[in-house]
């Protein structure tokens, strides 16, 4: 049941109306930790490495703790590959079991993002795997991929159908206002009609693309209920989950400075995470979904 990929998850999800957390870890320890709320949770959990992350800690590391943490869990969980704007790159985690690849050519034209999509495309399909492609651009840093808000470009409509039938994608992120990193205010302004006007044009008669929503970090409770009602169903959280381990690590070594137990740490976190976490699934209605 454990290992799947991103595709066979969200149809589910799309068609029930709730949402799998995507949250970005960069270290072992909170894999573990966001396994450990899933399974306490009983949801379908999705584990992302942006591009820096993967390649410090190497890619076939990642697949294989992925693949024994997801061996032994009583829920499905799927390791995707965040944000990654180089094709080689995107092959060589399909390689060492990924199993969702995203492909992020949104910065080239749109002849050359359908070009470099449909090659990781074909490339995950003959392997069993699931690809996501952005169209449009979400604005703010995430991790090497750097936009100004000012040239972050929403989606259009017309064109997300052309992009999805000519490059085969399995989840479709469309630009609509979100934006990575800390939000600059407590409003951002987003755009709810193209959003629901996409999904309604890709899976209104019956889900087959999936939409992810990027940018989680900072959005009001209510925002998120009303991305997921309008046919998000994969939402990605990275920012938050990197405050919490630094702000833990940072609150409990200042607390213990003569302790020098990195283990104490790392229980710390983990907790912190694990509430993070349980606390995001509640949210995007996938708790008791596994
Ligand atoms: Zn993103």
């Amino acid at each position: 049941m454990a290992i799947e990929n991103a595709k066979q998850m969200l149809l589910k999800a799309t068609a029930e109306k709730y949402a799998v957390g995507a949250f970005n870890i960069t270290n072992i320890i909170q894999m573990k930790a966001v396994v450990k709320a899933a399974v306490r949770k009983k949801s379908p959990l999705i584990i992302q490495t942006s591009v820096s992350p993967s390649k410090f800690l190497q890619p076939e590391v990642l697949g294989a703790v992925y693949r024994t943490i997801a061996e032994q869990a009583p829920i499905p969980i799927c390791l995707h590959l965040d944000h990654c704007n180089d094709v080689d790159y995107c092959k060589t985690c399909a390689d060492v079991g990924y199993t969702n690849i995203m492909i992020d050519a949104s910065h080239h034209d749109f002849e050359e993002n359908i070009r470099q999509t449909r090659e990781v495309s074909d490339y995950c399909h003959a392997r069993d795997l699931s690809v996501e492609g952005e169209l449009g651009t979400v604005s703010g840093i995430e991790d090497q991929v750097i936009v100004a808000e000012d040239a972050a470009q929403l989606c259009d409509p017309e064109m997300a159908i052309e992009f999805v039938e000519r490059t085969g994608i399995d989840l479709l992120a469309p630009a609509i206002g979100t934006a990575h990193g800390v939000y600059k205010t407590s409003n951002p302004k987003l755009d709810f009609d193209r959003l629901a006007t996409i999904a309604d044009m890709i899976n209104g008669v019956e889900p087959t693309t999936p939409i992810v929503i990027h940018g989680g970090t900072g959005l009001a409770p209510g925002v998120v209920r009303k991305l997921v009602a309008l046919g998000g169903s994969k939402f990605n959280v990275s920012t938050e989950l990197k405050h919490v381990l630094l702000d833990t690590t940072f609150d409990y070594i200042s607390a213990n400075r003569d302790q020098y137990n990195p283990g104490k740490v790392d229980l710390a976190v983990t907790e912190s995470i694990i509430g993070c976490i349980e606390k995001w699934m509640d949210l995007l209605g996938s708790s008791g979904k596994a």
